[in-house]
C-alpha cells in the first residue's frame, strides 16, 4: 500500500506554501494522470494537495475579448461552453479529440497541460528511463518507439507530450497563469513546455511551489478557418500519432496570417513562428501548404518504428491546412469515419 498525507488548502497561496515546503508533495485535481502514475508506482507523493476546493473554475470572455479559463474548469465544461465553441472552435475541437467523455468530465484544464508522457518505458519501472529516473538511460531510443518524437528530441529522451488541448493552445498563442512563492506570473505557451535536452525529467518551466491557476487565450480573427486534425491508431480513444492545429486568415486567396502547431511529434507542441511568417502572402493552395509542411518539418528524424511519421506528418499538415482554408468543421464528437 502506498501511504501519503492529504491536505485540502483553502487558497492558492496555502497550496503553494505546502508544495514549496515539501519536495514530495504533489497536486491533485481531476487525478486522471496522477492516479495512474501512482498505480504504476512511477510516482510516490508524500503529501497529496487536493486543490479541488479552490475558486479556479472560471470560463469567461474578458473585456479584451480574451478567453479566461480557470485551471479547475473541466475539459468537458470548456469544450462544450458556447463561448468557446463560437470563438475558439479549434480549442473545443482539440479538447474533444482527447481521451474519453468520462475522462474529460473529470480532467481539468490545468491538469491537461501538465499531464506526463505516455512513453511505455516511463510507466515500466523495470525499464531504463531518464525522465522517471535521471541517468538510467532511455529504453525507447533503441526500443519500442512507434509513438515517439521526430523533432526536438535529444539522446536522453525521445518522448512526446500527449495533450491535444496543448497543441491548440500553442497555435492560439495562449498564456499560462501560475502562482507561487514569488507571486503571480504569466508564461507564454511556447515557453511553458520544454524540449528534453539533458534534463528530460523536467516537462515544463514552472518553478517549485508554483501552481497553474488559469489559461488565457486571446481573441482570434480566424473565424471558420481553424481546425484540429488528429491521426491515431483507434478513432475511439488513443493518443495522437500526429496531430495538427491549423488556423489561417485569408485575403483575396492569399495567406494573411498563419498558425500551425503539431502534436505527437515532439516533447512539446511543435510550432515555428518564423516559418509561418515566410508563408504570409503566398497563395492559399496545396502547393503552398506542401512547401509549408516541408519547412515546418525540416530536420525531422525517425528512430525506426516511428519512421512512418516522416511521411504521415506532412500529409496531415497539408490536409489540416486544406480543411482550415475551406472552413471545414472537424467534429471530434462524431466517431463515424466519413
Ligand atoms: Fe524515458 Fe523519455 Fe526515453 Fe521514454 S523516451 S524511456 S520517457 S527517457
Amino acid at each position: 500500500m502506498m501511504r501519503f498525507a492529504y491536505q485540502k488548502p483553502e487558497s492558492v497561496a496555502q497550496a503553494a506554501a505546502v508544495l514549496e515546503a515539501d519536495p514530495a508533495a504533489q497536486i491533485i485535481a481531476g487525478g486522471t494522470n496522477l492516479v495512474d502514475l501512482m498505480k504504476y508506482d512511477v510516482t510516490r507523493p508524500g503529501t497529496i494537495i487536493d486543490i479541488t476546493g479552490l475558486d479556479l473554475k472560471t470560463i469567461a470572455v474578458d473585456e479584451t475579448g480574451a478567453l479566461q479559463l480557470g485551471a479547475l474548469a473541466t475539459n468537458a465544461e470548456t469544450a462544450y461552453h458556447p463561448e468557446v465553441q463560437a470563438g475558439w472552435p479549434l480549442l473545443a475541437s482539440a479538447i474533444l479529440a482527447g481521451a474519453s467523455p468520462q475522462l474529460r468530465n473529470a480532467a481539468t484544464n490545468g491538469g491537461n497541460i501538465l499531464q506526463r508522457t505516455r512513453c511505455y518505458y516511463f510507466y515500466d519501472r523495470a525499464e531504463p528511463c531518464n525522465k522517471r529516473r535521471p541517468g538510467s538511460g532511455c529504453g525507447a531510443l533503441e526500443g519500442v518507439n512507434r509513438m515517439h518524437a521526430i523533432l526536438g528530441e535529444s539522446p536522453d529522451c525521445i518522448a512526446v507530450h500527449p495533450s491535444d488541448m496543448a497543441v491548440a493552445l500553442a497555435a492560439l498563442d495562449a498564456e499560462v497563469s501560475v502562482e507561487g512563492p514569488s507571486g503571480k506570473r504569466r508564461i507564454a505557451f511556447a515557453d511553458f513546455h520544454r524540449l528534453p535536452g539533458d534534463r528530460p525529467e523536467a516537462d515544463n518551466t514552472m518553478e517549485r511551489g508554483e501552481i497553474v491557476t488559469g489559461i488565457s487565450v486571446p481573441a482570434n480573427p480566424f473565424g471558420p478557418h481553424q481546425t484540429y486534425l488528429k491521426l491515431r491508431d483507434r478513432l475511439s480513444y488513443a493518443f495522437a500519432l500526429v496531430s495538427v492545429a491549423a488556423a489561417m486568415r485569408i485575403e483575396e486567396g492569399s495567406i494573411a496570417q498563419l498558425r500551425v502547431a503539431l502534436g505527437g511529434v515532439a516533447h512539446k507542441p511543435w510550432r515555428r513562428k518564423e516559418v509561418e511568417a515566410q508563408f504570409v502572402g503566398r497563395p492559399a493552395n496545396r502547393d503552398t501548404f506542401t512547401a509549408f509542411a516541408a519547412a515546418l518539418l525540416e530536420g525531422a528524424t525517425g528512430h525506426g518504428q516511428n519512421d512512418f511519421k516522416l511521411e504521415l506528418a506532412p500529409r496531415a499538415i497539408v490536409r489540416a491546412l486544406e480543411q482550415a482554408c475551406a472552413g471545414t468543421p472537424q467534429d471530434q464528437a462524431c466517431k463515424v469515419v466519413l
